[in-house]
């Protein structure tokens, strides 16, 4: 599906990994649950790269006394820090660090599938 152009920076947008809606505060460029992001900018918000291939939260870096998200694309394995947001899952920043995010990635798309079935028996 493609949109229209960008006009502001702050856009919901949907996690291309776990389905995460996630709401655009003009800081966050990537899923909150997940921390998983794309590869859409060559500078940060500039969205000039075509590539739009799942930046993978891969490790945390620190940096000046702040903490950065550094994703690594699935696709072109271009690498960018990101700052870490106030909104994102605290638990996948602890699985960040200590090296156990692929099982927390695991498990949150279980659960999304869990829960996706669970609501779906309740309408029915
Ligand atoms: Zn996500
Ligand atoms: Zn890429």
């Amino acid at each position: 599906m493609k949109t229209a152009k960008f006009t502001r920076k702050t856009e919901d947008f949907d996690c291309a990994f776990c389905g995460t809606h996630v709401k655009g505060n003009g800081y966050t460029n990537h899923c909150t649950e997940c921390l998983s992001s794309l590869h859409v900018d060559v500078n940060p918000g500039d969205r000039a790269s075509d590539c739009h291939g799942l930046m993978l939260a891969d490790s945390l870096e620190r940096k000046k006394g702040e903490m950065f998200i550094v994703h690594k694309c699935t696709k072109c394995h271009h690498i960018r820090r990101n700052k870490i947001s106030p909104d994102d899952n605290f638990e996948a920043i602890l699985a960040l660090s200590n090296g156990t995010i692929d099982d927390y990635r695991q498990n949150l798309l279980l659960m999304k599938k869990l829960q996706a079935c669970v609501l779906k028996n309740k309408t029915r």
